[in-house]
């Protein structure tokens, strides 16, 4: 068949111009007709993840804790850009809240393909320091760890066929380079056994289940101009900190039609942090 033949579509015949025209724009919009939750989608990585999935054609709910105007703001953005967005307040540290997330979302878009587990904190405490702030490291693994168990597990029941679970951890997760990190890393580190697991729970029905650890990536969170930014970059083979969109890029490949067959699997994104 050369290049110009015409396509029948039933009664309808596109030209063959009109043909690879729309199938560009199917090719640039992968994620048409899908739906995605983002959490922690108001800034940082998680609002990077947001609007490259709404790009990408996907319809976005993105949720926040405390930032209401932020979140806003980034669906004023997706909107403004032609895409389709909502967000919702919903606190990770609470199990319950971070599963009524889950049916929120789908019962406002009537379906859910992607869930990406973004929102995270980072609290540091030595295991020896007497003052260390106990009650913050717990809630830390709450939001961490255990909000993010909450949303699968609601998820699982509601998610599409072939769909996608893709959760942010981090390089800390495989290594903790300094004093009173071990917390953050166990709570990192325990997201790569569950996305093993969660991946053999879910592959009968086609979901893949993957985890992105990123490494030093410029957010509030982890500002490149912090004073302990030189030491970070010098971790790294590329000799600099990555920004959320390079994060945003691996995981629309995961959250794509590509990605069908990587499941159970971490990829670090880290400018070469664990090289
Ligand atoms: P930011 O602090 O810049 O953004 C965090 C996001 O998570 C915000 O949208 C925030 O919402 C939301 N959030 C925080 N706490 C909660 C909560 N209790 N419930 C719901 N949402 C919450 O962080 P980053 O963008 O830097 O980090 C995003 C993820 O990437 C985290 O999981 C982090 O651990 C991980 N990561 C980051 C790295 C980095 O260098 N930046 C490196 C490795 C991993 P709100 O605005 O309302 O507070």
């Amino acid at each position: 068949m050369s290049d110009d033949t015409e396509v029948g579509t039933g009664a309808a015949i596109l030209p063959a111009a009109l043909h690879r025209l729309a199938k560009g724009r199917a090719m640039s919009s992968p994620l048409a007709d899908k739906v995605a939750l983002v959490t922690g989608g108001s800034r940082g990585i998680g609002a990077a993840i947001a609007r490259r999935l709404a790009a990408d054609g996907a319809t976005v709910g993105l949720s926040y804790a405390a930032s209401p105007d932020r979140a806003a703001q980034m669906v004023e953005a997706i909107e403004h850009a032609g895409g389709r967005a909502a967000s919702f307040r919903a606190d990770q540290a609470d199990p319950t809240a971070a599963a009524a997330l889950i049916t929120d979302v789908h019962a406002r878009f009537g379906r859910l393909d992607i869930l990406v587990n973004n929102a995270g904190v980072t609290i540091q405490g030595r295991i020896d320091d007497p003052d260390a702030d106990q009650a913050a490291l717990e809630r830390q693994f709450s939001i961490n760890v255990l909000g993010v168990a909450a949303a699968v597990r609601a998820a699982a029941p509601l998610l599409a066929d072939g769909g996608r679970i893709i959760s942010i951890g981090s390089v800390f997760g495989a290594r903790s380079p300094w004093q009173g990190i071990g917390g953050y890393s166990a709570t990192k580190a325990a997201l790569g056994g569950y996305t093993r697991g969660w991946s053999r729970d879910l592959g009968p029905r086609g979901i893949t289940v993957n985890l992105v650890q990123p490494g030093a990536i410029n957010t509030e969170l982890n500002p490149e101009t912090a004073d302990h930014a030189a030491g970070l970059v010098a971790m790294t083979s590329l000799g600099r900190y990555g920004q959320p969109d390079e994060i945003a890029a691996v995981v629309a490949f995961l959250a794509g039609p590509g990605a069908s067959y990587v499941t159970g699997a971490t990829i670090d994104v880290d400018g070469g942090h664990l090289a």
